[in-house]
């Protein structure tokens, strides 16, 4: 047997990718768009029914590329935060699945008293949000006719996207969700591994109503493909599955995806690190039991800003476009953009400030303003860097870095130099899957941690410039232009 599928269950698509072992690369990939549901402003759900269709649908061509005897095992990483109501019996859902980015619980976060606040980022790493799954829950416990008449009869589950495809992929027989996806519901106590009974009873959700929280190599359970039993096995979110595909094992490593947002998890080790700058603590991953903790944080434009060069001025015909314009001028001249078109997150947590460009002389042309947008997407994950070294203690290895935007070289090295390390570029950037892959290597023992690294090889290596004065004396009027957006 040569194979591992990889089942990549994301926010607008669902992805199977099939791995081969012995060549350690991808060899072929099904995908499906799903449709998001907007039922209000500000609601957004999707059909958990065409969500699990639709990965059996891309899983089943890929095992029917591979052949049901070849495949030793399926991973899973998946959207995060994302609730699903269900039928025990049955496996029908109870409810359309309450989608992450959902804001109809914003209300009830915002009244929740501080003392609660502090209490919840203790055990769970995580700042009292609607985005997470607690209030989502509790939403659809009060709400949804359909989910109280389940709870009654005692046939009511509650999970995130992971644990509903695990239950459906098993024919009822799991109910189980790993570390990591557990970590982002805002219940789960990420010092103990356990649910937490006081969230719990905060939130109105009984226990038994939830998956069992297992570690992310564990034998989740086996599915049925014409006679043969594939094991399912090796689980995670996805941000945190992408983390064990970039190899980032160590305390220190750090991986940025550079997609629509920019998402940077940093390897604390065996320390779960309480930040002082409103990063997320959460678990990375876990190999058994032994859990390796990471420090959570994002910007929420990065590669839309990109877009916005595109799309809205005008200035690109696609985003690869940026690159050749950027370097087609030798700085900004002076110019500064500040990606806040939706408010500043991490490290500023200013919902109402908006973006910002300055230094504009009369000298300024596309080309100054297309790399200044470019910088700016450096220097918001090195605000992202500061924070998260600042808050541990740990200095920050290298980046290991993946996502749209990372195929473009003049970032990558503008990183490496505003960041003062290594940017390292993989062959394989599809490192969700990939870690998909790895945990269920680990799981089946095809492998072990200390070979994990060897999955992954670089494509390229971007270094440092040794001008680290010019590079720190950039970053400081970055944060200048950002004060002034703080100041409208
Ligand atoms: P997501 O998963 O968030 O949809 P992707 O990882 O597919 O995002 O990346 C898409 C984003 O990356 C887009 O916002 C696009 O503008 C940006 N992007 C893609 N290629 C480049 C490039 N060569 N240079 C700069 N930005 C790029």
């Amino acid at each position: 047997m040569s194979y591992i599928i990889a089942l990549d269950a994301g926010t607008t698509s669902v992805r199977a990718m099939l791995y081969d072992t012995e060549m350690k690369k991808f060899v072929a990939s099904a995908q499906q768009e799903v449709g998001q549901i907007y039922p209000h402003p500000g609601w957004v759900e999707q059909d958990a029914n065409e969500i699990y269709f639709k990965i059996a649908y891309v899983l089943n061509s890929c095992v029917t590329r591979a052949g049901a005897e070849r495949v030793a095992g399926i991973g899973i990483a998946n959207q995060r935060e994302s609730v699903i109501f269900w039928d025990r019996e049955t496996g029908e859902p109870a409810c359309n699945a309450i989608i992450w980015q959902c804001r109809r619980t914003s209300e009830f976060c915002e009244r929740i008293p501080q003392g609660m606040r502090e209490k919840i980022r203790e055990k769970t790493g995580l700042q009292t949000d609607a985005y997470f799954s607690a209030s989502k829950i509790r939403w659809g416990l009060e709400n949804v006719p359909r989910v109280q008449e389940l709870r009654r009869q005692g046939r009511l589950c509650v999970g995130t996207v992971d644990s509903y495809l695990l239950f459906k992929l098993t024919e009822g027989r799991t109910f189980a969700t790993d570390y990591t996806n557990a970590s982002r519901t805002m219940l789960f106590n990420i010092h103990t591994l356990k649910w937490d009974e006081e969230l719990l009873g905060y939130f109105g959700v009984p226990e038994e109503i939830l998956p069992e929280v297992r570690p992310c190599t564990a034998r989740m359970g086996e599915m049925n493909a014409g006679g043969r039993k594939i094991p399912i096995a090796g689980v995670a979110g996805d941000q945190q599955a992408a983390l064990v595909g970039q190899a980032c094992l160590s305390r220190g490593d750090g991986k940025i995806t550079y997609g629509t947002g920019l998402f940077m998890l940093f390897n604390t080790g065996e320390r779960c690190i309480r930040s002082g700058s409103g990063m997320l603590a959460t678990i990375g991953y876990s190999v058994g039991e032994r859990v390796s903790y990471a420090l959570e944080g994002s910007v929420f434009n990065a590669g839309s800003s990109v877009q916005w060069l595109r799309d809205e001025l005008g200035f690109l015909k696609t985003s690869a476009d940026s690159e050749l314009l950027a370097t087609s001028v030798p700085d900004t001249g002076g110019v500064f953009f500040v990606p806040a078109f939706t408010g500043l997150g991490a490290p500023y947590w200013r919902g109402d400030a908006r973006g910002m460009l300055c230094g504009i002389t009369r000298g300024t042309g596309r080309a100054h303003i297309v790399r200044a947008v470019l910088e700016s997407i450096a220097y918001s994950a090195r605000d992202l860097a500061e924070s998260m070294q600042k808050d541990s203690g740990i200095d920050l290895n290298g980046i290991r870095c993946d996502g749209g935007a990372s195929a473009n070289a003049f970032l990558m090295q503008f990183q490496a130099d505003v960041l003062g390390v290594k940017i390292d570029r993989p062959v394989e950037r599809e490192s969700t899957a990939l870690g998909a892959v790895l945990l269920c290597l680990l799981s089946l023992g095809l492998t072990d941690e200390k070979s994990l690294s060897a999955f992954r090889k670089s494509e390229k290596i971007f270094s440092p410039s040794p001008e680290r004065e010019r590079f720190d004396g950039l970053y400081r009027q970055y944060r200048t232009a950002v004060k002034r957006t703080l100041l409208t």
